[in-house]
């Protein structure tokens, strides 16, 4: 869709309260995961969440290289959050920029919250995030995946690390902000949690909030995790849910 103009001008809602793609404010976008898509990385993930298309592999924990990054103590969570040049209305040049960097940074700490990385001293576990096609919320969508794909490589875990954005359009608090929302509207805040602890790993936030709507979008964004949770779970054998739920007692 091209939408012209400003954002003060760009209509977001409807006139009886709907969103531009009929949802409600505190309705998701729909979210589909699979898992074991690809045949050489140890784990892998691929989720569909509303226009959003994120493939992740994971390998490891392996040796970490080179020998002077080791830490002795635990593995080092190393993800790599990248945008295809297609996966954007206008051609994104490729490799590495400072948004992908930061991206990167925030989803491997807060990897590093969920995996038992203590148990793999002087190893590196590589999450390798590809964004084939961008529709906002990528990081999240990335994070909530890339859970998937570190589970189904078999890497003990104490949480799922799952995740949704909120933002304000016209005033109003709604959940799971489409593109247009991310573009135009007042405030963008992604957000995630580990789902039984109930801890908050990435937190972030553009444009403003009063402190009662930053209530509102932190409390809309967990009872959707509760939801977003259960597709992770429906994605991952019995199996591998059971040893996350051991691993955190
Ligand atoms: P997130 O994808 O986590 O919401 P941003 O808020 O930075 O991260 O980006 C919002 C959306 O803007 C992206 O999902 C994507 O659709 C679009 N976008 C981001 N970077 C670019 C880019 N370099 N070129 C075109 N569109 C982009």
């Amino acid at each position: 869709m091209i939408i012209l103009g400003t954002a003060s001008d760009i209509k977001l809602l409807t006139k009886d309260g709907r969103r531009l793609d009929g949802r409600t404010n505190e309705e998701l976008r729909p979210i589909k995961i699979e898992t074991g898509v690809l045949n050489r990385a140890d784990g892998s993930a691929y989720i569909e969440w509303g226009g959003n298309k994120i493939l992740v592999a994971v390998y490891g924990p392996r040796e970490a290289y080179p020998k002077h990054t080791q830490n002795i103590n635990k593995a080092i969570v190393k993800a790599r959050y990248n945008m295809a040049a297609f996966s954007v209305d206008e051609r994104k040049r490729p490799g590495p920029d400072r948004r992908s960097i930061e991206i990167s940074k925030v989803i491997s700490e807060a990897l590093d919250q969920a995996i038992m990385v203590e148990q793999f001293p002087r190893t590196q576990i590589d999450v390798f995030i590809e964004v084939l096609q961008a529709d906002a919320g990528t990081r999240i969508a990335g994070l909530t995946a890339a859970t998937v794909a570190v589970a189904s490589a078999g890497i003990p875990m104490k949480d799922f690390v799952v995740g949704c954005t909120a933002g304000k359009v016209e005033g109003k608090v709604v959940l799971d902000l489409s593109k247009e929302e991310d573009n135009f509207g007042q405030a963008d805040l992604p957000m995630a949690v580990l789902s039984k602890s109930g801890k908050v790993v990435l937190l972030q936030m553009d444009g403003d909030l009063s402190v009662e709507e930053f209530d509102q979008a932190t409390e809309m964004i967990l009872t959707a995790t509760k939801r977003i949770n259960e597709i992770q779970r429906e994605a991952l054998s019995t199996r591998f849910v059971a040893e996350i739920e051991e691993g955190g007692e």
